[in-house]
């Protein structure tokens, strides 16, 4: 009998945002499979086996889970946030369409199921900086050229889309996320409203309001999901103090009706 392969994101880090699919999918899992520091954020009384790796093998461990579940396996795939942004639905995806598959793949089920990704668990934490057009953008360059990244920065900057960066601090490119910032200045002005969440929904979790100038050096590592506000991103201080970004859905020259 053939298996399943469930591809499934934990959301951020609290069990606030696992989704009850998601929590299911755990509970009915013979094996987990995942990089291991996912798998360690999933809650205990899940019973199945699991099998963790290094957070770069992504390929292989896409390729695991198909052959465990052809085995007759019922594997949860475990990312973070949701499993299709920058996680593992594409990478389980990407082995079933390579040249010649395993035959013994072709009676597999997959599945991916939604989860809750770090840009809107921090826009939540800020207010509502998504609340208008916006874009997503690795600043990985493992799997995309640098220029690839630098004209889509330099193109959603131009459409004036809020834009949310993942990835944005890479060991191996320690400047990029200053030349990032410098090609959205080419579009945006020094003082553009910017959110910094960092470790969102687990312990430590930092939010920051920032301006896009202050952004190089505000410490930003791969633990932090950044927001940069269109121009018509605005701060606004609510009765009890508290700090909020948000971007109003109506943009300017549209009359009220
Ligand atoms: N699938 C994940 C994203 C994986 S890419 C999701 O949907 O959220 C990894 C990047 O996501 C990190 O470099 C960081 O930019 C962001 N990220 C993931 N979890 C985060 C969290 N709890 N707080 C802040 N940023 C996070």
């Amino acid at each position: 009998m053939s298996g399943s392969v469930t591809v499934i994101g934990l959301g951020p880090g609290d069990a606030g945002t696992l989704t009850p699919d998601a929590s299911s999918a755990l509970d009915g899992a013979t094996d987990l499979v995942g990089y291991s520091t996912y798998l360690d954020m999933v809650p205990d009384h899940v019973a199945a086996t699991r099998h963790g790796s290094d957070n770069r093998e992504e390929a292989a461990r896409a390729a695991a889970a198909l052959d465990l579940a052809a085995d007759g396996r019922r594997v949860v795939v475990v990312s973070s946030g949701d499993p299709g942004v920058f996680a593992m639905a594409a990478a389980v995806l990407e082995q079933l369409d390579a040249p010649e598959p395993p035959e013994r793949w072709s009676d597999v089920t997959v599945e991916v199921l939604p989860g809750v990704t770090a840009a809107q668990a921090t826009a939540a934490r800020a207010g509502a900086p998504l609340g208008h057009d916006f874009a997503v953008i690795s600043l990985s360059d493992n799997l995309k050229p640098w220029p690839v990244i630098e004209r889509r920065l330099d193109a959603v900057a131009a459409a004036d889309l809020v834009i949310a960066l993942y990835n944005p601090a890479s060991r191996a490119r320690p400047h990029q996320l200053s030349e990032a910032v410098d090609v959205l200045l080419r579009h945006r002005a020094p003082d553009t409203v910017v959110v910094l969440g960092r470790d969102v929904g687990r312990p430590g979790e930092t939010i920051r309001i920032v301006s896009l100038a202050e952004v190089p050096d505000a410490g930003v590592d791969m633990r932090t999901v950044v927001i940069v506000g269109s121009s018509q991103t605005r701060r606004l201080t609510t009765s009890d103090g508290s700090v909020r970004a948000y971007t109003p859905r109506r943009y300017p020259g549209v009359d009220e009706a």
